[in-house]
């Protein structure tokens, strides 16, 4: 499911780092104040620099009382590696990522970055350091520069055009009649889902934070398309620590390492070699994806 579907969601992520006034956002604004805050605890720090470093300590969860969507998760992700989660529909990969970025609390356990509870972080810092990737892509009516400076006023038109050429975007920004001009959104240009989806790419090459969380697309888009999007979320990832919500396994053959979460846990992990040749879970999900093909 939708990672960002909380009680805090992505519009509210957004306004974060929004200037409040701008034009075109007092919608969202006045909707945000609408929703319910998690509050930062009185000793929390804003972090300027961080490693990326991510601890799940005996992590425990559930959305309603009654019904736990994690249980006793342990995982420690190195800064820069690549982690995959993969398993089935509702082992709770989603889930993982979101409590990371804070958007639902842990119940027991905790969760740490470069060592710091990051309940102990200012909400905006910790998230100041994460950025996400996921199929449902949230633009403003605005032009392309706007929306890939995504409130940061002090982005220059050379970052911007430096994220719009690691997102793959900057040929089809450039055959624009107005370029970086160009309205998109309701009143403007559409763009199509894999423009998107490198448009959102863009903003975190240029927000530049050292975790991405990647909710990987559930259907396949045009050949020519997915491998634009694949080479510019692997170049996004090189020097990230990054958690990958994996529906395609083929597309995370590459990762450090892959961990297999079912409902009770986690209950594999290594890398894609080492999974297929122990003939577990990771092989089994494997090679019903594929088929005898392997
Ligand atoms: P998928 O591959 O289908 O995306 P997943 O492994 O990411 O699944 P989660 O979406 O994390 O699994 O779901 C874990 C459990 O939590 C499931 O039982 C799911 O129904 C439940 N769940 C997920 N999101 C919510 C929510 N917003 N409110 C209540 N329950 C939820």
């Amino acid at each position: 499911s939708n990672i960002l579907l909380g009680p805090i969601n992505k519009i509210n992520m957004f306004i974060e780092s929004y200037p409040k006034g701008m034009a075109g956002f007092k919608r969202y604004v006045d909707f945000l104040e609408t929703e319910p805050e998690i509050a930062d605890r009185p000793q929390a720090m804003a972090i300027k620099d961080i490693e990326g470093e991510i601890t799940f300590n005996n992590v425990s969860f559930g959305y309603t009382e009654d019904k736990r969507a994690l249980n006793q998760i342990n995982l420690k992700v190195r800064p820069g590696e690549t982690v995959a989660l993969v398993g089935p529909s509702g082992a709770g990969k989603s889930t993982i990522c979101s409590l990371l970025p804070r958007f639902y609390e842990v119940n027991e356990g905790s969760i740490t970055v470069d060592g710091i509870d990051i309940r102990d972080f200012k909400l905006h810092s910790l998230r100041s350091h994460i950025g996400i990737v996921q199929q449902d892509v949230f633009l403003f009516d605005g032009t392309i520069r706007e929306n890939i400076a995504y409130g940061d006023l002090n982005a220059s038109e050379e970052d911007i055009w430096y994220a719009a050429r690691r997102a793959q975007l900057e040929d089809v920004i450039k055959a624009l009649p107005e370029g970086m001009d160009t309205l998109i959104g309701e009143r403007g240009v559409k763009l199509s889902g894999g423009q998107k989806q490198r448009l959102s790419i863009a903003r975190i090459f240029l927000k530049n934070p050292k975790i991405l969380i990647l909710d990987e697309a559930t259907s396949a888009l045009d050949t020519e398309t997915e491998q634009a999007i694949q080479q510019a979320l692997n170049e996004l990832s090189v020097g990230r620590t990054t958690l990958v919500i994996a529906h395609r396994l083929a597309t995370i053959k590459d990762a450090d390492r892959i961990v297999v979460v079912s409902k009770k846990g986690i209950i594999e992990e290594g890398t894609h070699d080492e999974l297929m040749n122990s003939k577990k879970a990771y092989y089994g999900l494997y090679t019903a994806q594929f088929g005898l093909q392997i």
